[in-house]
């Protein structure tokens, strides 16, 4: 394996339960990755901690971050803001370590605009059966909630047509998901234009 590395911005998506936290948090276990804390107006979840897992802040505040440049995307989904902190993408990336955005569509598409090298992986259950049927058995939400999960997942899967790998995490196969992972993130730092800088010493 090449022992020269730069940064990359490696952006996730995927329906509510596809697991795509899951496979990320075995991700994470390798010091060449760090997970970007988004910036949120929703209100914390039982057990979720500010700085952890969201920065939580008001409204006037995200519109403040907004006017000044600190998010490099943000979107508004299910009436609330969501962005990513410019500084800490920054800093990571200049470091050399591969920065993870687990972010919807439409944020995922700014990426798509400003950040040419950036990967985007998409990840989804085998079916939406199974999609459902996940989404059911966590047995901690309203049926209105799950079939909300639901109608979005229909309009973000056309979307996956963007994006540059899908990973398919099948039930009980999650260590295969991961591989895919590790993978789709070897095989963008083959492309010629990853490569680029190797080859512009033989010009
Ligand atoms: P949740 O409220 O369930 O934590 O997240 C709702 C959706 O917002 C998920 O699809 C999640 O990936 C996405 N999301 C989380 N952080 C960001 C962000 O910084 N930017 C964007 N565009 N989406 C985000």
């Amino acid at each position: 394996m090449s022992n020269i590395r730069k940064g990359r911005l490696i952006v996730v998506s995927g329906p509510s339960g596809s697991g795509k936290g899951t496979i990320l948090s075995e991700v994470l276990r390798s010091p060449d990755y760090v997970y970007s804390v988004s910036a949120t107006t929703r209100k914390p979840r039982d057990g979720e901690v500010h700085g952890k897992h969201y920065f939580f802040i008001d409204k006037a505040d995200f519109e403040k971050g907004i006017e000044n440049g600190g998010f490099i995307e943000y979107a508004e989904y299910n009436d609330n803001y969501y962005g990513t902190p410019y500084d800490f993408v920054n800093k990571n990336l200049s470091e050399g370590k591969n920065v993870i955005l687990e972010i919807e569509v439409q944020g995922a598409m700014q990426i798509k605009k400003r950040f040419a090298d950036a990967l985007f992986i998409f990840v989804t259950p085998e079916s939406r059966a199974e999609l459902s049927d996940r989404l059911h058995s966590r047995g901690t939400e309203e049926e209105e909630v799950i079939n909300r999960r639901l109608a979005i997942a229909d309009r973000e899967i056309p979307a996956s047509f963007l994006y540059d790998y899908i990973i398919i995490n099948e039930r009980g196969k999650q260590q295969c998901a991961v591989e895919d992972f590790f993978s789709a993130v070897r095989a963008a730092s083959l492309t010629p234009k990853s490569q680029y800088d190797i080859l512009k010493t033989y010009f």
